[in-house]
């Protein structure tokens, strides 16, 4: 009810329906080997299809996406990619071809599925088709209220007959997996920007039986040496239909969520990789992948593997329980392999400490979960300055390196809350060892 009257209330004072992910690229752009698990796409694809996790019970359950509300986060999706042009405003005429726009997004390497298929260890595949579309209107008479929606309606309708939209629901939901707008720049640049928006206003409306929830709007524009720009606003924009929320703030005039080299996250400035919390949260880690330090365990060795093959340590609190959906510390070793190739240098190497509040609220207006310390939750201090889902400890310092120790007074966010969103001292020291074949040494000790 909280979010639907928020909603409600910047509907009438902005004329804007919310979305979530508003603004998520504000930001100038700036696969594992563990296949024992059942890591193949093709095992993925065939466990999902008899309604099992895939790769059995030894994998983290997500945390979203099991309802149909959000993307599913596990198996496969497909999703269809509208480039939408109007009467009045369309591509340039050196835009590139559908055949590009397909490798682009589908191709197996340097695509959006291919950044999938990585980030996820090959639990998610996403796949898709391009389409083009001209608009019956001029682009400024979509630009209301109602605009997206109306938008959506008139090119799915169009496509009725010559797409199975059923082939775009691979969990078999009857909710489209995802769908992409992409549109020319030319219209109102307050309206027509990167987000992903939530269906709303036309319950029921469908296509082959099928309707839709999640959807993306793209403003990145088709052309050559945009072509990364175009996929990371993609990239960004699935990972809210697959529930996560952005980690950048709303509030501050700083929205950055993560300073420095350290602070790169697919949800955050929208560059190089997610972070093992967001794969934790999507259910693309196994349990013994996430090593735990309990409540009662005094003091603790870890090797933790790079983060692109799939790991991390997380610490509880003292007199806590061991609950992902609990405030916790999640330590990873980020090596510029994988999707954070070229995202930073071999030396700038190192660990990088996350400070997590991960608590799960339900919705009353729709039963769906969102992080009680996200952005648009009722209980998020607009301050930017307390409980937050997530917080960079250290930040903008760069990489911890063997040597360094996370000591409290030091580090930023290195606490557990107080109720009140200050930080109390978390008794613990977490030393930094050396860099193995395998990993890096992590020592931590409770005071
Ligand atoms: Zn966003």
């Amino acid at each position: 009810m909280y979010r639907l009257l928020l909603w409600i209330i910047m509907i009438l004072f902005t004329g804007v329906l919310p979305v979530r992910g508003l603004g998520g690229e504000i930001f100038p752009q700036w696969e594992t080997d563990e296949g024992s698990g059942g890591g193949t796409e093709q095992d993925l694809n065939e466990d999902h299809a008899d309604g099992q996790a895939a790769g059995g019970s030894d994998y983290i359950d997500p945390v979203f996406g099991e309802s149909g509300y959000y993307m599913q986060s596990v198996g496969e999706a497909r999703v269809p990619v509208f480039m939408v042009s109007f009467q009045d405003v369309t591509y340039r005429r050196n835009r590139v071809t559908k055949d590009d726009l397909t490798e682009w997004l589908f191709a197996q390497d340097d695509s959006v599925t291919a950044y999938y298929d990585t980030a996820s260890y090959g639990r998610m595949h996403i796949g898709g088709d391009v389409y083009f579309y001209e608009a019956e209107g001029e682009i400024a008479s979509y630009e209301n209220d109602y605009g997206f929606e109306n938008l959506v309606m008139e090119v799915l309708t169009y496509y009725d007959e010559e797409i199975d939209f059923s082939e775009y629901d691979c969990n078999g939901d009857s909710i489209m997996d995802a769908l992409v707008i992409s549109v020319p720049s030319g219209g109102d640049v307050d309206f027509w920007w990167g987000c992903q928006a939530t269906w709303y206003q036309n319950p029921e409306f469908r296509v082959d039986g099928i309707s839709v929830n999640t959807y993306i709007i793209n403003d990145e524009q088709p052309y050559v040496g945009e072509r990364a720009v175009y996929q990371g606003t993609i990239e960004h924009e699935l990972g809210h239909c697959m529930g996560l929320p952005d980690y950048y703030k709303y509030y501050s005039d700083d929205s950055e969520g993560f300073h420095g080299i350290a602070g790169m996250e697919r949800m955050d400035d929208s560059s190089g990789d997610f972070c093992q919390f967001s794969k934790l949260m999507l259910g693309w880690l196994r349990e013994d992948q996430v090593q735990v330090m309990g409540p009662d365990v005094e003091s603790a060795s870890f090797r933790l593997p790079k983060a692109h093959e799939g790991g991390c340590v997380v610490i509880f609190p003292q007199g806590g329980q061991i609950d992902f959906n609990s405030e916790y510390f999640l330590v990873e070793y980020n090596t510029p392999d994988g999707n954070n190739e070229g995202v930073f240098e071999a030396e700038q190497a190192g660990v990088r400490v996350f400070h997590v509040n991960a608590r799960i609220e339900i919705d009353p207006y729709d039963g769906e979960p969102y992080f009680r310390y996200e952005n648009y939750s009722p209980y998020y201090n607009e301050s930017d300055e307390g409980i937050r889902v997530l917080k960079l400890v250290n930040d903008g310092e760069g990489f911890y390196r063997t040597g360094d120790s996370v000591v409290y007074g030091e580090a930023s966010d290195f606490g557990w809350y107080t109720p009140a969103g200050s930080l109390s001292d978390p008794k613990l020291t977490i030393r930094i060892g050396e860099v193995t074949d395998d990993g890096i040494e992590i020592e931590v000790v409770r005071q």
